[in-house]
C-alpha cells in the first residue's frame, strides 16, 4: 500500500497474532514484537495452523502460505521497529502498560509513522497524549479472530488528523478489512452497545427470569444472534466484560451501566468463561 510496506505489530498474544497473519497474508512484511519469546512462539504457532487451515479450505494456496509466514520477523527487543512504516499496537488492556509502549514507541519509531491502538476500551485520547505525534495516534479495533472477522473500528481521538485517518482507513481496506469511522469515547460504539446487551442478559440470569440456557436461546431464535449473549460473554472472558463496563460506568457517568452483582462474584470466584473452564456453562 503506496509507502507503508512494513507493519510492526506489538504483542504476540489472541489479537496480535490475528493482526500479523492478515498483514502478511496481504503482502506487508512484519515485524511481531512481544516482550515473552514464548508468546513469539505460540503466535508463528497459531498462525501457521490458521494458515494451513485456509490452504485446506481452498482459500489460499500452500505456496501463499509459505511466503506469508517468510514476511513475518519475531522480535523480543521493540529497537527493532526503529524502521517499520506503520505500527499497530495489541498488548494487554492496562493503560500504564500502553501508555509506556506508546512513550517508547514515539522515540523508536520515524517521526513519520502512525502508531495505531487495537485497544477495546482504553482512550486514544489519553494514550496519544504519551507522545509528542498525538496527531499521528489512532485505534484500529480489530474484532476477534481477526483472520474472520471483517469489522475494523477506526477510532478517532481528539487529536488525530485527517490525514492519519484516511491513511488507517486505506490500510484496514488493503487488510481486506471494513473500516468503520467512530470517535474516541467510552467503548467507542462496538462495545457501547454490545456490553450493555450482555450486562442486561447476566441480570436476567440474577434476577431469575430465565436461565443462561433461555436467555440465550430467546436472542438467537428470536433475533437471529448467531450466539447468544451469555455464551459470547464466556468467549470474550468475564473479566473482560467486567473491565468494560467499568469503563464505560466511570467513562460516562451514568447509573444505567453499573456492572450487574452477578459479573463481580463471577469474577470474584475466577469464573471466567471458556479460559477457566467455567462461566455460564462448563467448557
Ligand atoms: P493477550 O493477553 O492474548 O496478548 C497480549 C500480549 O502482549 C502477550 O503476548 C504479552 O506478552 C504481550 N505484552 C505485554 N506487555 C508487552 C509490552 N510491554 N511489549 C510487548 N508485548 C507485551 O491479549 P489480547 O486478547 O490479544 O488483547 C490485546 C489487545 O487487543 C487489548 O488491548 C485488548 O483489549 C484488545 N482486543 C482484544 C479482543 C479479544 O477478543 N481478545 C478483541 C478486540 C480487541
Amino acid at each position: 500500500m503506496g509507502n507503508i510496506k512494513t507493519l510492526g505489530v506489538i504483542g504476540g498474544g489472541t489479537m496480535g497474532n490475528g493482526i500479523a497473519h492478515v498483514a502478511a497474508r496481504s503482502g506487508f512484511k512484519v515485524i511481531l514484537h512481544d516482550i515473552e519469546q514464548r508468546s513469539l512462539d505460540q503466535a508463528l504457532s497459531t498462525i501457521t495452523k490458521n494458515l494451513e487451515r485456509e490452504v485446506a479450505k481452498g482459500k489460499i494456496t500452500g505456496d501463499d502460505k509459505a511466503a506469508a509466514l517468510s514476511r513475518i520477523v519475531p522480535a523480543t527487543k521493540n529497537s527493532a521497529l526503529s524502521d517499520v512504516d506503520f505500527v499497530i499496537e495489541a498488548v494487554v488492556e492496562n493503560v500504564d502498560i500502553k501508555s509506556r509502549v506508546f512513550g517508547a514507541m514515539d522515540e523508536i519509531a520515524r517521526p513519520d509513522v502512525i502508531l495505531a491502538s487495537n485497544t477495546s476500551s482504553i482512550s486514544i485520547t489519553k494514550i496519544a497524549s504519551k507522545t509528542k505525534r498525538p496527531g499521528k495516534v489512532i485505534g484500529m479495533h480489530f474484532m476477534n479472530p481477526v483472520p474472520v472477522m471483517t469489522l475494523v473500528e477506526i477510532v478517532r481521538g481528539l487529536s488525530t488528523s485527517d490525514e492519519t485517518s484516511q491513511t488507517t482507513n486505506r490500510l484496514a481496506l488493503s487488510l481486506g478489512k471494513t473500516p468503520v469511522e467512530v470517535n474516541d469515547y467510552p467503548g467507542f460504539v462496538s462495545n457501547r452497545v454490545l456490553m450493555p446487551m450482555i450486562n442486561e442478559a447476566i441480570f436476567c440470569v440474577m434476577e431469575g427470569v430465565g436461565t443462561p440456557e433461555a436467555v440465550d436461546s430467546v436472542m438467537k431464535l428470536g433475533m437471529n444472534h448467531p450466539i447468544g449473549p451469555l455464551a459470547l460473554a464466556d468467549l470474550i472472558g468475564l473479566d473482560v466484560c467486567l473491565d468494560i463496563m467499568e469503563v464505560l460506568h466511570t467513562g460516562l457517568g451514568d447509573p444505567k451501566h453499573r456492572p450487574c452483582p452477578l459479573l463481580r462474584r463471577m469474577v470474584d470466584a475466577g469464573q471466567l468463561g471458556r479460559k477457566s473452564g467455567r462461566g455460564f456453562y462448563e467448557y
